[in-house]
């Protein structure tokens, strides 16, 4: 029985697990921390890490049609001329007059069933009139009414890269990215001019993107400092909308697949779109800790406008000559994007689990895919003061070990090494007896069943290689 049931409980203590255990950390705690800023400790970097292998296994590794990248986080700044995010890249902010607490005036909005996506700034305050002459227009912090009209906030964050003298003009400023697919369309033509691939064809890349966000109090689901894992897919227009089904359903099953419930996750169609866009479709997944279903990935269909644009901005031909059409075009672009901390949510939101044992004790365990798992195995010798189990049991693990990842606990009695085994998701715990010193065989525990079988030495890596890939 799943026993953690409202929202706010299951947040609380998700917070303090992902604390305690080591997989996420406010960042700069000592100096009071730093917002919308998260660090990953060590079983968090490895869950993350596996999350990102298997993205780009499914999407690299196992594919003909897609190759990797991995651009700079800083670029010419035209870039974002050209893109169209120096102009447009922003949220409508309202702030609290009282206690200045700063909202998204398109998520007030939609709490009111006003749908904002794409609205204007000027439909945005008209909303927000009617909702104030009726006094609904509330802070999400103190209540009070004051509260200011919409304003556009760019979401671009600045640096000073460069010289004093470029730093002053507006036009050399340098932004951080603030999605990582802008570099996968300057390095469009690098890439075509150094692999074989011929449309369709994409380029999948991972890495690190910065936003200026106005609200971001939702733990790691929205923060400024975020890796998205981005793939766009180059065609001719005529091949758009069966590749658009097709990576649809490639990227639903990729959930499936790694174990999110078909009724945890629906489509979000997007009604307004951007003006060069011709589908856009979100997968939600429902966060039982944020209360409800949220984006967790965006599969765009964007025509040809982002390669159009770089061509005009930069002056260089991005053309396509198709042998087979005998026809020259600007390819099209449909893309799949995700937060790898979102996706890192999603998979910790819907592993963490409650039982109750029989006689009454809670286990807290994390159900996550064995593939994601940060700690593939735990061994233990069942005694720590007994040298011979002791140096087994270190055998066992320094030959595991150099093929996944593996911990080594003699610490406690053997019921609290699986309890903190199931905390962070190890699917299996073997333990070294004294019947392993007579016929070199281990119990070995399993994390959702909790049965345990006795295997030979020589078996454990194989099976386990075959129940973690
Ligand atoms: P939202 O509407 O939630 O702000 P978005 O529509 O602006 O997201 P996109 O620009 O489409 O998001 O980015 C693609 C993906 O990148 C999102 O589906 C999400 O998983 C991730 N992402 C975007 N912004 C953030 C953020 N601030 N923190 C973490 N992940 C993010």
């Amino acid at each position: 029985m799943n026993k953690a049931n409202s929202s706010q409980e299951r947040m609380e203590k998700m917070l303090s697990l992902t604390k305690r255990r080591g997989f996420v950390f406010p960042s700069s705690e000592i100096y009071g921390g730093f917002a919308a800023v998260y660090d990953y400790g060590h079983y968090g970097a490895l869950l993350k890490n596996n999350i990102r292998d298997a993205w780009l296994k499914h999407m690299v590794q196992l594919r003909d049609d897609v190759v990797g990248l991995d651009s700079a986080i800083f670029m010419h700044p035209t870039t974002w001329k050209a893109s169209g995010h120096i102009d447009s890249f922003d949220d409508p902010q309202i702030d609290c007059r009282v206690c200045n607490t700063r909202m998204r005036a398109d998520h007030i909005l939609e709490s009111f069933g006003i749908s904002a996506d794409k609205a204007t700034l000027e439909f945005i305050n008209e909303e927000l009139d009617k909702l104030r002459a009726e006094k609904k227009l509330k802070c999400t912090n103190c209540g009070s009414t004051d509260i200011t009209p919409a304003k556009r906030f760019s979401l671009m964050v600045k640096s000073n890269l460069g010289s004093p003298t470029d730093a002053l003009s507006e036009e050399n400023v340098v932004y951080l990215r603030p999605e990582t697919c802008g570099g996968i369309y300057l390095e469009y033509k690098n890439t075509l001019d150094s692999t074989r691939m011929k449309l369709p064809f994409g380029i999948a890349q991972v890495g690190k993107a910065f936003r200026n966000e106005i609200v971001a109090r939702q733990f790691i689901f929205r923060t400024r400092e975020f890796e998205q894992m981005e793939m766009q897919y180059f065609l001719h227009p005529s091949e758009m909308d069966q590749k658009f089904n097709e990576w649809k359903q490639t990227r639903w099953n990729w959930y499936l697949d790694y174990g999110i419930p078909e009724e945890k996750i629906h489509w979000y169609k997007h009604e307004k779109l951007a003006h060069y866009a011709s589908d856009a479709y979100d997968i939600e997944y429902n966060y039982s800790i944020l209360g409800g279903f949220k984006e967790v990935e965006g599969i765009h269909a964007r025509g040809n406008w982002d390669l159009s644009q770089h061509s005009k901005f930069s002056g260089v031909d991005l053309t396509y000559f198709d042998e087979k059409r005998g026809e020259k075009f600007i390819p099209h672009i449909m893309e799949t994007s995700t937060g790898l901390g979102r996706q890192f949510l999603m998979f910790l939101d819907n592993a963490f689990v409650e039982e109750e044992l029989e006689g009454g004790d809670v286990r807290t365990v994390l159900k996550l895919d064995k593939r994601l798992s940060p700690i593939k195995a735990a061994i233990f010798p069942l005694l720590k003061n007994r040298p011979e189990l002791v140096e087994k049991a270190q055998s066992v693990y320094k030959d595991l070990r150099e093929s996944f990842m593996c911990e080594f606990d003699d610490n406690g009695n053997v019921g609290k090494r699986y309890r903190r085994q199931d905390e962070i998701g190890t699917p299996y715990c073997i333990t070294i007896d004294f019947e392993t010193l007579e016929n070199d065989t281990v119990t070995v525990r399993d994390r959702d069943t909790m049965k345990q079988e006795r295997m030979n030495i020589s078996d454990l890596k194989t099976f386990i290689l075959t129940n973690i890939n």
